[in-house]
């Protein structure tokens, strides 16, 4: 039996998701699929429903998803705004070409073959075709490291994150958002809820578990919040009345109408830069004081 990919703690059934097979960790709550590995990703990945599904709309898709990347630019601006970026899961490219209209120089990984190929043809964007264990990466290259709904696709995230974490430049940050198992609508509908999809979605974070996952892979986390599917839909769809009525639900179980709360909402958004090393500390504190 394995041990939590995150704190190597003691594991059981996670009963929140069953009949999901899911494990929850005993000591830091995380629910995740040791049961799949990269080679049955990889088939799911491959065999055509993956990349049918989200590839055939690509072009229809692609404003919808040049909107979520300005949403995603806004957020991480106060921490990061120039730069070399790298993009993880670049999926079609569109967080890359937005990144580079916004002035990073951007460029992305994408284990699809379709997609990235879809990014350089129609958007002109540098997205190869690798995943993150493939990547010769350079030590302190990167301003900004982004996965924009990777990290819950990723067998072993921790030694995945500490590879990007060692990519980043001093003061780069990563970046990063992935549904939210602790949230309200996790708690509601278990087994239903919509972003469980057991079958790729091999870790489920809450707050807390994504928190310690940062830290372990040797981040400080700076930001971490949820944040209501409010600013990624359409104004139309803003605007359905079953939406305002689910916001308004919503609000009156968090005692909070904000769409953005410590734990509750649908999404989990973090910030988080490579921890300073000892040395770097004491030369922080000297410069302080000077
Ligand atoms: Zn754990």
């Amino acid at each position: 039996m394995s041990s939590c990919w995150i704190c190597e703690g003691d594991l059981e059934p996670c009963t929140q998701f069953a009949p999901a097979p899911f494990l929850a960790c005993t000591r830091c709550g995380f629910a995740f699929r040791p049961d799949l590995d990269e080679a049955a990703l990889a088939r799911v990945y491959a065999g055509g429903d993956y990349e049918g599904i989200r590839g055939d709309h690509y072009l229809r898709e692609l404003p919808a998803r040049r909107r979520d990347a300005r949403v995603r630019l806004r957020y991480m601006r106060p921490w990061v705004s120039r730069g070399r970026l790298l993009d993880v899961g670049a999926a079609g490219g569109a967080f890359v070409a937005e990144a580079a209209a916004w002035g990073f120089d951007a460029s992305g990984i994408e284990p699809v073959e379709s997609f990235a190929r879809a990014a350089r043809e129609h958007l002109g964007v540098a997205v190869r075709c690798s995943r993150i264990e493939d990547l010769a990466l350079a030590s302190g290259r990167y301003q900004a490291v982004t996965l924009w709904h990777v990290l819950e696709h990723l067998v072993e995230p921790v030694a995945k994150l500490r590879r990007l974490a060692e990519a980043l430049a001093p003061g780069g940050a990563i970046a990063l958002e992935v549904p939210n198992a602790g949230g309200l609508s996790a708690a509601r509908m278990g087994p239903q809820w919509p972003s469980l999809e057991p079958d790729v979605h091999v870790c489920q974070f809450t707050p807390a578990s994504l928190r310690r996952a940062l830290e372990r892979a040797g981040l400080e986390v700076c930001d971490l919040r949820t944040t209501a599917i409010t600013p990624y839909l359409p104004l139309r769809a803003r605007l359905d009345p079953r939406h305002l009525a689910g916001r308004a639900k919503a609000a009156y179980w968090l005692r909070d109408g904000r769409s953005e709360h410590p734990w509750g909402h649908e999404l989990l958004r973090a910030i988080a830069r490579r921890s300073a090393t000892p040395r770097q500390r004491v030369d922080q504190l000297l410069g302080d004081r000077a």
